[in-house]
């Protein structure tokens, strides 16, 4: 179907929240371009191919709470996009490892976590390495100015998922009381590391050998994930992909990368027995997220408002909207969609 009268959206952002949003929109007949600063889609669930291993950087897993997330999770499982990771959790308390079980459905992307937003991105417009820096109204429409001083437009409808101090910059100039309401949302930052090894982890006495994950109650460290060990990636060799606190992040923001990496490894090494060796490190590294995770977010009361939408065509949705999750990313991203198509 093509008509001159179907309506135009600009989505910023080709994260979970943006494709959300631009899946329902497509299905209910709208023209929707994304536009992305990254070389791919996947935002905050990226993931890294290195020569020994993919490594998640950012989202490690997902959890499934809401009933309409948890039908897209099962059309995931079905088409083998997803798989439930990890089951096997541990906890290190005082640097002692407890198994955690808590029996709560928790899902990672298979074989990578990009994945699933690779998935939703197919048969969409895509424009990749594309960062929008301004945006302009005339005539009711709307038009986007990217890195490169390209116009892109016009569009009725403009769909802001990037994290709210980002966000804020594209709005401020044509709509305040949505500049004033990314004020309100903290995020905050958060630096992802990973080693690669040239044998498997040695065995821990008390931890079982195929541990899959451990979150960890103190210190520089929140999480680790064994990459081996997620659905999908069972030929590659040992990774580890290890998350920082975000106080910790926050006191050490500007260090190198490399530094962080170190830093953040010898950390996990003291929570071993000291007859438990790490193997040799084949490539280290870090990623500092600075908008990582929304710590003050806007919905709260009114979950049911987790997006926000102006008289003059501008939207704004993602996490910061909702909660700190991939499934709020998902489901403010949903309702947006589901929003502008009604009022269509
Ligand atoms: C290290 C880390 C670990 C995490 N772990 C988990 C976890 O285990 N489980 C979980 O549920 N959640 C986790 N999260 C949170 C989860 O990843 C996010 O809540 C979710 O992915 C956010 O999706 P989004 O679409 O709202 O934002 P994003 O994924 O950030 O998408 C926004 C997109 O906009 C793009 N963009 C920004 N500005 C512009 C511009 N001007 N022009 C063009 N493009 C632009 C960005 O490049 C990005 O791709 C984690 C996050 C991080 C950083």
């Amino acid at each position: 179907m093509s008509s001159p009268t179907r309506p135009t959206a600009a989505i910023i952002g080709a994260g979970i929240a943006g494709l959300a949003c631009a899946r329902v929109l497509d299905e209910a007949g709208w023209r929707v371009t994304l536009f992305e600063k990254s070389r791919g889609p996947g935002g905050r669930m990226t993931s890294r191919s290195l020569a020994a291993a993919t490594v998640d950087i950012g989202a490690q897993f997902f959890s499934v709470r809401h009933e309409a997330f948890r039908r897209e999770a099962e059309t995931w499982l079905k088409a083998g996009l997803i798989a439930p990771w990890p089951w096997k959790l541990w906890r290190v308390t005082n640097d002692s490892w407890h198994y955690r079980h808590d029996g709560r459905e928790r899902y990672a992307g298979k074989p990578r976590m990009s994945a699933v937003t690779r998935h939703l991105s197919r048969g969409l417009a895509l424009e990749v390495s594309c960062r929008i820096v301004s945006l302009a109204r005339d005539n009711g429409r709307w038009t986007l100015q990217d890195q490169a001083r390209q116009h892109h437009g016009p569009f009725d409808h403009v769909v802001i998922t990037a994290p709210s101090p980002q966000a804020q910059g594209l709005v401020a100039p044509h709509d305040s009381r949505l500049a004033e309401a990314c004020e309100g949302v903290i995020q905050r930052p958060c630096w992802a590391a990973w080693a690669c090894f040239d044998q498997p982890l040695a065995t821990a006495p008390g931890v079982s050998p195929d541990w899959q994950a451990v979150m960890f109650s103190d210190g520089p460290l929140r999480f680790v994930a064994r990459n081996d060990h997620k659905p999908g990636r069972e030929q590659q060799g040992e990774s580890l992909t290890l998350l920082a606190r975000l106080e910790w992040s926050e006191a050490h923001l500007e260090m190198h990368e490399t530094s962080v990496a170190n830093s953040l490894l010898t950390a996990f090494r003291k929570t071993l027995p000291d007859t438990t060796a790490l193997p040799a490190i084949t490539a280290i590294g870090g990623h500092r997220w600075r908008y990582a995770q929304p710590d003050v977010f806007a919905a709260g009361e009114a979950i049911n408002r987790d997006y926000r939408l102006s008289a003059n065509g501008l939207a704004l949705c993602g996490d910061g909207w909702r909660g700190p999750r991939v499934e709020d990313a998902w489901l403010s991203g949903h309702h947006l969609g589901h929003a502008l198509a009604a009022s269509d």
